[in-house]
C-alpha cells in the first residue's frame, strides 16, 4: 500500500489526509498543535472552492451549513454607496460578479467537523509533532521533528505560510508583507447585538486604507443556515501585527472603527478578545519554482498557504487549497510506479493557476486598500476609475476552474 506523510492539519492538510485515504493511501497526519483544532473565523468558498470539494466527495458536507452571499455592494462609513450592489453582476470582493452562482459563507468549525467526518480509518492522526526543516531529507521522502523521523512515498506540506517543508526545498520563498493586519471573529449565535431593522446581512466598507466586510451564517441549526450560526467579520488596516493583548487590539478596533454605519460598531461592541484572530496580510514572494519535488521514488507535494499563500481580498487561500488537494488526487489516482512524473504534473496544473490567482488578487487589493489610505471620496473615483468592473472580473478569474485536471 502506498504510504503519505501530511503535515499540518488545517484546511488543506486535513481534505489531503482524507482525500489519500479515501483512495487507497495509508496516511499519517503530524499537527504540531496538541489537537485537531479548526480555525476561528469563517471562510467564503466561491464556485470553484465548491467544485473542489464536489470533486473530492466533499460537497455535500456543505449542507446545511452553507449561507449564499449575495451581491453586497460597497458603502462609505456614512452608509453611502460606494458601489451599488447590482444582482447577478456584483462588484465588491464578496460579490458573486460573473460566476455562475453565488459565494457561500461557512463557519470554520462547521467545515472543520464535516472534514474530520471524511476521514477514514487509514488516517493516523499524530499531535504534537512539530516537523524541523533541517529534518526534511531531499533525497529520500522524510520529515521529523528532532525525536521522530517519519518516511513516507509521499510528504504533502500542508503546514501553512511559514511552512517548515518549503524552507528546506525552496529556500528562496518567503513571506512578503502587504503592509496590513487583518482581525477576523465570529460573534456567537448567543451574542448578536439587537440591530436595527432591515439591516443587510453581509456587507463590505471601506475608507482610508480600512476595510470591513461582515457575513450572517445564520441561525444556529437553521435550516439552509450554519450548524453554529452566528455573524462573522473581518476587519484590515493598514501596519503591522499589533503586539497588544486581545482586549488592547479590540478596544484599537472599536476607535478605528468608531462611527462607521451600522451595524460596524455594534458587531465590534458584541466582540469580545477571545473571539479574535490577527493576522499579518501579505503573499510569498517568489513563489516556489515547482509545487512538487521529486525525491527517490517518491516525492514531497506543496499545498495550500505552505505553497501560494496571497493576500485575502479575493477570498481565495481555503479554495485553492481545496483545488490543489482535488488536483494531487487526480493526478495520483491511476500511478503504479514511481511518483515523479504525477508530481510534476501536479505542478504543471497548480502552479500557472496559482500565479494567476494572485496577480487577481494583488489587482483587488490595489483597487479596495491603496497604499496610502484613500478618503472615501478620493476611493469613490479610484473605483469609478477602475472600471470596467475590474473588481468583477479578478473575482470571476479566480473563480473560474473547470475541476482538476484544467490548469
Ligand atoms: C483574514 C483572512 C480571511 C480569509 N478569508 C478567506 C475566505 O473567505 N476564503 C478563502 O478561501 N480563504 C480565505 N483566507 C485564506 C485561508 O484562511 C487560508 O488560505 C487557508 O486557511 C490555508 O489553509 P492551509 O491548510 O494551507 O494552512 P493553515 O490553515 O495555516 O494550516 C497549517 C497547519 O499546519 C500546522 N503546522 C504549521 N507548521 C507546522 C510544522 N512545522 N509541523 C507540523 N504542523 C505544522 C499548523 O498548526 C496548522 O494546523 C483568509 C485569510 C485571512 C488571513
Amino acid at each position: 500500500m502506498r504510504t503519505a506523510v501530511v503535515v499540518g492539519a488545517g484546511i488543506g492538510g486535513i481534505a489531503a489526509a482524507g482525500a489519500l485515504a479515501r483512495t487507497g493511501w495509508q496516511v499519517t497526519l503530524l499537527e504540531r498543535d496538541d489537537r485537531l483544532r479548526p480555525g476561528r473565523g469563517a471562510l467564503v468558498l466561491w464556485p470553484n472552492g465548491v467544485r473542489a470539494l464536489r470533486g473530492l466527495g466533499l460537497a455535500g458536507g456543505l449542507d446545511g451549513i452553507a449561507t449564499p452571499v449575495p451581491p453586497v455592494g460597497i458603502r462609505r462609513p456614512d452608509g453611502q454607496w460606494l458601489v451599488r450592489p447590482v444582482a447577478g453582476a456584483g462588484t465588491g470582493a464578496l460579490d458573486g460578479g460573473d460566476v455562475e452562482s453565488p459565494p457561500v459563507v461557512v463557519h470554520r468549525e462547521d467545515l472543520h467537523d464535516a472534514f474530520i467526518a471524511g476521514l477514514s480509518d487509514q488516517v493516523d492522526i499524530r499531535n504534537a509533532i512539530e516537523v524541523q526543516p533541517a529534518r526534511v531529507r531531499r533525497e529520500r521522502p522524510a520529515v521529523g521533528d528532532g525525536r521522530t523521523t517519519f518516511e513516507a512515498d509521499l510528504i504533502v506540506a500542508a503546514d501553512g505560510v511559514q511552512s517548515a517543508i518549503r524552507r528546506r526545498l525552496a529556500p528562496a520563498t518567503s513571506f512578503t508583507s502587504g503592509g496590513f493586519a487583518a482581525w477576523r471573529a465570529v460573534i456567537p449565535w448567543y451574542r448578536i447585538p439587537d440591530l436595527p431593522p432591515g439591516l443587510p446581512p453581509h456587507g463590505e466598507t471601506l475608507d482610508g486604507g480600512h476595510r470591513f466586510t461582515f457575513a450572517s451564517l445564520g441561525e444556529r441549526g437553521s435550516s439552509g443556515g450554519s450548524t453554529r450560526g452566528g455573524i462573522s467579520w473581518v476587519a484590515t488596516v493598514p501596519g503591522a501585527l499589533r503586539p497588544e493583548p486581545p482586549a488592547g487590539q479590540l478596544a484599537l478596533l472599536r476607535r478605528w472603527f468608531a462611527g462607521w454605519h451600522a451595524p460596524i460598531p455594534q458587531l465590534l461592541a458584541a466582540t469580545e478578545p477571545d473571539d479574535l484572530v490577527q493576522d499579518p496580510i501579505g503573499e510569498l514572494a517568489p513563489l516556489p519554482e515547482t509545487f512538487g519535488v521529486r525525491a527517490g521514488t517518491g516525492g514531497y507535494a506543496l499545498i495550500g498557504d505552505a505553497a501560494h499563500a496571497m493576500p485575502h481580498h479575493l477570498a481565495q487561500g481555503a479554495c485553492l487549497a481545496l483545488e490543489d488537494v482535488a488536483t494531487l488526487q487526480a493526478v495520483l489516482a491511476n500511478v503504479r510506479g514511481p511518483l515523479g512524473p504525477a508530481l510534476d504534473e501536479y505542478s504543471r496544473l497548480r502552479r500557472p493557476r496559482a500565479t494567476r490567482v494572485l496577480q487577481q488578487s494583488r489587482k483587488a487589493s490595489a483597487v479596495l486598500q491603496p497604499r496610502g489610505g484613500l478618503t472615501s471620496r478620493a476611493m469613490g473615483a479610484a473605483l469609478g476609475r477602475a472600471n470596467p468592473r475590474t473588481l468583477d472580473r479578478a473575482a470571476a478569474a479566480a473563480a473560474e476552474w473547470a475541476g482538476p485536471t484544467s490548469s
